[in-house]
């Protein structure tokens, strides 16, 4: 058992109550890595290495805890003294590892791997500013350096370091090591975050801007630096290669020791390819089992066996593709290995779509993936689908034995238990723990549809999460909102595939509808929150577009009791983990075909809020198991708009002139809203909406708001709603991550499990 207040007294020589968070913090940390230290690192004979560029990790002393069964025990004995363990985690820094969806996935990916008692290993890179901090200045979205690094931290270095060969210098690696403790497991694994000990925080001013071109001292500052210009991409593929030879030769090494001789390499290793951005992983394997006396031939042949591709988009601009005379300048040792990988697709296959090198010179990064590896996924049902029947299929014609679907999924020890502790408990109380470990057993809680009780106390459960989160956003960003809202939220990446501007229309009419006098039963409280990468111009004007909104909306007095606009400041995990348990309605509302799978979603479902969404991503999955009465589906399906595309039929201007339409876009540079924003970014929105509006907003627009004035009436029957909510929390078993890592290791790694 547990003495905290013993544990305490022996660092400070004082009692709990007498400390301050900061210092329970640290407290804390120590405690933990001391638990996990404790627990033996997973060591069966094969081991898959997740390389990936993002991890979004998150805060990890709650979840950590939560894994190591010391969670109950330590909340408990601190509130005994008084100390809420809420803000002890606020002194936490959150690693800034990752964008969205994809690093968080890989997050999820290591807890469940631990979990289940696999041997697999994160690799990445350990970025001192990670993406980039979002501040809001003027309404306008402002990226500075995110330092999460402490003295003391998660991070613990190792004396593992590997020579990273480039064209006119060879760099030294350092690696740090993330212990990822399995949920109640007796193993653990870890997270390898690889560094460079001559990397200057000091180079960055003005914002993120800095020397693109002085790699010794810039390698591993941010996440996706700016590749908008020609030192941005070298600079994307200095960070890559770095991360993958380092990846590399640490697989090698620990396949040696034990006791591989190389030609066996797939029996002790398995790489999965988390996107493309590890794709250089496979010529560097080649060309470090040839240096090792492996030929050529066989060596192609090893590494093909042990490498695996998860492909996340089907937005091609996405899809990486390096001009060769870049790799040429950065890496000129693996140029001649891809060219012959390259040759040898060319002289059996004509199809040009094919090649590795196209005729402009550039290195389809996925192309090659898809030749030289044995499986290729997409991440949910009909990403997969449209990827084996539209995007990739002159692959899946040639390559169907590769193709293979594993729908998402999402850790519940993060997602469920210590995001909203209330839930979980009271699931525990009707359903046992079972569920816990097997998380298709939620479905029990179908059992409770129809129960006053459970309705009652979901509701309850339901308004302490929205006290909770007003209280964050109190704190964090000094903004009120009215609990007794109805929560609708969407938070995400900015980008109009994602359609926050379609969310911000129904915005706009809803404004217009309550000046017209059309009161609302339940006033409405619209969340949004998300980073817009910073060349990426339109979705900088959606952010402004939100802020003017809200700031108008905020200062109308007629329209403010009913109606309020929140823009979230640096949307993160932690942001999330306040964010969903408070939902009532989870806008999924993609372009149909553009999402791949989506997670937030999933989330959402799971922590009783409903989705408002599009047939896209694994909203399809969803529909499917709640059935129609439980979710609301709107818009055109993904079919339709693959074939807007490939006929160019789509044309914004025919919408934007139909009666109902008009109004809401031209609200954007109507002087009221004018009084708030700059008017050449909301000019040019107004304008991309009219004329170009590539991932078709106006489209489904009409449908969208229909869609949510139903659901927001639905809202009003509060027994209805709550039975869709059992419906959703029964259902959402599906989508733990331990099933899907467990489709991924019975098709694709074929690991064993620890005894
Ligand atoms: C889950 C999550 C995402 C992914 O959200 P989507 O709605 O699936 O795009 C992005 N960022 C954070 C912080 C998350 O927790």
């Amino acid at each position: 058992m547990l003495n905290l207040q013993q544990f305490v007294q022996e660092i400070y020589a004082k009692r709990i109550e007498d400390c301050t968070n900061e210092e329970l913090y640290y407290a804390l940390l120590s405690l933990t890595q001391r638990a996990s230290g404790a627990l033996s690192t997973n060591s069966q004979k094969k081991k898959v290495y997740y390389i990936s560029a993002e991890f979004l990790i998150g805060k990890l002393l709650s979840n950590n805890l939560i894994n190591l069964g010391l969670y109950a025990d330590v909340k408990e004995q601190l509130s005994e003294a008084g100390k809420d363990l809420i803000q002890i985690e606020d002194v936490e820094m959150e690693p800034s590892l990752g964008n969205g969806g994809l690093g968080r996935l890989a997050a999820c990916f290591l807890d469940s791997i631990a979990s289940l008692g696999l041997n697999g290993d994160g690799v990445g890179l350990n970025y001192h500013f990670g993406l980039f901090q979002q501040l809001f200045e003027d309404n306008q979205q402002k990226a500075v350096p995110n330092p999460w690094i402490t003295p003391e931290s998660w991070l613990k270095p190792s004396k593992i370091s590997y020579e990273v060969p480039f064209a006119n210098f060879t760099l030294t690696s350092k690696l740090y090591d993330i212990d990822v403790p399995g949920y109640k497991t007796k193993t653990k694994n870890r997270l390898r975050l690889f560094d460079l000990g001559s990397v200057d925080d000091n180079i960055v001013y003005d914002g993120i801007e800095f020397d693109k071109q002085d790699i010794f001292r810039n390698l591993t500052l941010f996440l996706y630096p700016d590749d908008s210009n020609r030192e941005g991409e070298l600079l994307r593929i200095f960070q890559q290669y770095f991360m993958v030879s380092n990846a590399a030769q640490l697989l090698i090494d620990e396949a040696l020791a034990k006791g591989s001789n190389l030609y066996d390499l797939p029996d002790y290793a398995v790489v999965q390819i988390n996107d493309t951005h590890p794709s250089l992983v496979i010529p560097e394997l080649i060309r470090l089992l040839t240096e090792r006396g492996i030929d050529f031939d066989q060596a192609v042949e090893i590494v093909s066996r042990m490498t695996a591709y998860t492909n996340h988009t089907i937005l091609a601009e996405a899809l990486e593709k390096w001009p060769l005379r870049f790799l040429e300048e950065v890496v000129p040792h693996l140029v001649p290995i891809i060219i012959e990988l390259d040759r040898r697709v060319k002289e059996t296959h004509a199809d040009p779509s094919l090649a590795i090198i196209d005729e402009y010179g550039r290195v389809h990064m996925a192309h090659m993936d898809m030749h030289y590896s044995f499986s290729v996924n997409g991440v949910a049902a009909l990403h997969t689908e449209i990827l084996k029947t539209s995007e990739l299929k002159p692959f899946y014609d040639l390559y169907p034995e590769k193709f293979n679907n594993k729908t998402n999924g999402i850790t519940f020890r993060r997602w469920l238990m210590h995001a909203n502790p209330r839930l979980a408990n009271y699931l525990d109380e009707l359903l046992g723990h079972g569920y816990h470990h097997k998380a298709s057993e939620l479905e029990k809680f179908l059992d409770y549809k129809g129960n006053p009780e459970t309705r009652a106390k979901l509701e309850k459960i339901k308004q302490h999460n929205k006290r909770k989160l007003k209280a964050h956003l109190e704190a964090s960003q000094g903004i009120s909102v009215n609990p007794d809202a109805i929560f609708d939220i969407q938070i995400k990446r900015m980008h109009e595939y994602k359609r926050q501007q379609m969310n911000v229309l129904y915005v706009i009419n809803k404004y217009l509808d309550i000046k017209a006098g059309n009161i609302p039963s339940t006033p409405l409280t619209v969340f949004f929150g998300g980073k817009a990468a910073p060349a990426y111009t339109i979705a900088q004007d959606i952010i402004h577009l939100i802020l003017a909104l809200s700031q108008l909306i905020a200062n109308d007095p007629e329209v403010a009791p009913h109606l309020q606009v929140v823009m979230i400041e640096n949307y993160n995990v932690t942001a999330a983990s306040f964010l969903i348990p408070a939902a009532d309605i989870s806008e999924q509302i993609s372009l149909a075909s553009k999402e791949a799978s989506g997670t937030g979603n999933m989330k959402f479902m799971l922590n009783g809020a409903l989705t408002l969404g599009t047939d896209d991503g694994a909203n399809v999955e969803i529909h499917e198991l709640v059935g129609s009465d439980n979710i609301y589906i709107f818009g055109e399906d993904s079919q339709t708009v693959i074939d807007a595309y490939d006929n160019q039929s789509y044309n914004a201007r025919e919408f934007y002139e139909r009666p109902n339409i008009k109004p809401l876009i031209d609200f954007i540079v109507s002087d009221a809203v004018r009084h708030y924003g700059n008017d050449d970014r909301l000019y040019r929105l107004h304008n991309e909406l009219i004329n170009k509006d590539w991932f078709m907003t106006l489209l489904d627009l009409e449908t969208y708001i229909e869609t949510k004035e139903q659901m927001l009436k639905g809202y009003e029957d509060r027994d209805t709603w709550l039975d869709k909510v059992i419906v959703n929390i029964a259902k959402a078993g599906f989508f733990s991550s331990d099933r899907t890592i467990e489709d991924y290791n019975r098709d694709i790694w074929k690991l064993e499990t620890a005894k």
